[in-house]
C-alpha cells in the first residue's frame, strides 16, 4: 500500500462503544449486524488505559456510546476519569437506565454534555420502530436532563414512516425545551442497510420535510437550533466521511476493535488492531488499518484526479465496498462515479410495487445478529 509522507494530525475526537447491550431493538441501528458474535467488553481498568492514552495522545473530545452506555455500571467512574484528565465529555444515550440518582452521580463526575435520542412524536411510531414500550421513559429522561441544568440536545432519525411527523417532532422537541435539535436521515450502514428498501424515504418526503423544517427555522429564531442532514443518497456529491480517513476520529468497540469510522467493522481484509495488543499511538500512527485509507494515495480514478478529492477525501469506504464491492472505489453517491446509477434506481424504486422487496423490518436483537 502507497503511503503519503506526512506524518497525520492527533485524533481528536474518541468515541468509545462502551457496550453492544441495549434495551432497544431499533430497525436502523447503526451497529454491526453480526454485533452479538463478537467478544468480552475491555473492562474498567482498561478503558481507563484507553481513554489516559487518548487524551495523551492529543483527543479533546470523548463521546461515550454503545449499544447503551448507561448499561455499563462504570460509566460514572469513567465520565469522572475522563473529565479529570481534560476531556470534554459526552454521553450519547437512549436515555433508557437514565433515572434521578443516575444522572446527580453523572452530574457529580462532571459529564459536560448529553445528546438524547428519539424516535418520534408518537407513542406508536416510537414502540414500533425501537420494538420496545420506551415513549414514556424518553420523555422522563428529557425531562432529567433538562432539570439538571443540561443544554438540551436532541436526536432523530428519519426515516420513511417518520418524515410525515417531522412538524410535530419538532413541537416534541420544543415542549421539552430543546435548544438543539438533530434531524438525521437515516444513513445506511449495519442494521438500517438490512432494511434499507423498507425505510428509504421518497424524495416528495424529503422535500416537504426539509420545507416545514425551514418554515420553523423562521418561526423559533434562535430558541432551538435544527440540524437537518440530507442522507447521501440524495446527493451528487459524497460528504468528506470522517472528514477524512485516520484525520480526527479514533473509534474503541467493546471488544476493543479500533475503528477508523464507526462502519469499519464491515470492511472486508481490514484487520482492526485491538487496543488490548497495541498501544493507542502505535494504532493511530503505524497501523496498517488506520493508514489503509490514509491521505489520497490509495485513491482510484475519478477520485485520483478529482480537483475535488481535498475536500471529501472520496467519501465513505464503507459505502463504496457495500455498493460496488470495493472499498477503494468512489463512493457511488458521487455522480461521477461509475457505479452512480444504482443510488439512483435505489431512490427512484423507493415503494414501487414490484421493484423491491416487500418484507418486514428485521430489529437489532440478538438472536437477529446471531443468526447473520
Ligand atoms: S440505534 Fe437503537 S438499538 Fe442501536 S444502539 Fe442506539 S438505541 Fe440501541
Ligand atoms: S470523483 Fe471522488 S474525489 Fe471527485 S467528487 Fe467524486 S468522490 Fe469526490
Amino acid at each position: 500500500m502507497l503511503r503519503e509522507p506526512t506524518r497525520p494530525g492527533a485524533p481528536l475526537w474518541l468515541l468509545a462503544e462502551l457496550t453492544y447491550r441495549c434495551p432497544l431493538h431499533c430497525a436502523f441501528c447503526y451497529n454491526p449486524v453480526d454485533y452479538a458474535r463478537h467478544g468480552a467488553e475491555l473492562d474498567t481498568d482498561t478503558w481507563i488505559e484507553v481513554i489516559s492514552a487518548a487524551r495523551k495522545l492529543g483527543a479533546a473530545q470523548i463521546g461515550f456510546s454503545g449499544g447503551e452506555p448507561l448499561q455499563r455500571d462504570d460509566l460514572e467512574m469513567l465520565v469522572e476519569h475522563a473529565r479529570a484528565i481534560g476531556f470534554y465529555t459526552n454521553l450519547i444515550t437512549s436515555g433508557i437506565g437514565l433515572n434521578a440518582a443516575r444522572i446527580e452521580r453523572l452530574k457529580l463526575a462532571g459529564l459536560d454534555h448529553i445528546q438524547l435520542s428519539l424516535q418520534d412524536s408518537t407513542r406508536e411510531l416510537n414502540d414500533f420502530v425501537t420494538s420496545t414500550r420506551t415513549f414514556a421513559l424518553k420523555q422522563e429522561a428529557a425531562r432529567l436532563i433538562k432539570a439538571h441544568g443540561y443544554p438540551m440536545v436532541l436526536n432523530c432519525v428519519l426515516h420513511r414512516y417518520n418524515l410525515p411527523h417531522v412538524a410535530q417532532i419538532i413541537e416534541m422537541a420544543l415542549d421539552l425545551g430543546a435548544d438543539y435539535l438533530e434531524l438525521a436521515n437515516t444513513q445506511y450502514y449495519g442494521w438500517a442497510m438490512l432494511n434499507r428498501d423498507q425505510l428509504m424515504p421518497t424524495a416528495e418526503q424529503l422535500v416537504e420535510a426539509e420545507e416545514t423544517v425551514n418554515r420553523y427555522r423562521e418561526r423559533i429564531g434562535g430558541r432551538c437550533k435544527i440540524l437537518f442532514v440530507v442522507p447521501d443518497y440524495f446527493e451528487r456529491r459524497p460528504k468528506a466521511c470522517m472528514n477524512g480517513w485516520g484525520s480526527v476520529f479514533l473509534g474503541v468497540a467493546p471488544d476493543g476493535a479500533a475503528l477508523p469510522c464507526h462502519a469499519a467493522r464491515s470492511l472486508p481484509g481490514l484487520v482492526l488492531p485491538n487496543v488490548r495488543d497495541m498501544p493507542i499511538s502505535q494504532i493511530w500512527y503505524e497501523s496498517d488499518a488506520f493508514n489503509a485509507f490514509r491521505g489520497h494515495a490509495w485513491m482510484r480514478e475519478p477520485c485520483r484526479d478529482c480537483d475535488e478529492r481535498h475536500t471529501d477525501h472520496g467519501g465513505c469506504r464503507c459505502q463504496a465496498w457495500m455498493l460496488t464491492g470495493d472499498p477503494a472505489a468512489a463512493d457511488p453517491v458521487c455522480e461521477k462515479s461509475p457505479h452512480h446509477e444504482q443510488v439512483v434506481q435505489t431512490v427512484q424504486f423507493a415503494r414501487q410495487p414490484g421493484k423491491v422487496e416487500e418484507r418486514p423490518l428485521i430489529f437489532r436483537s440478538r438472536e437477529n445478529s446471531l443468526a447473520r
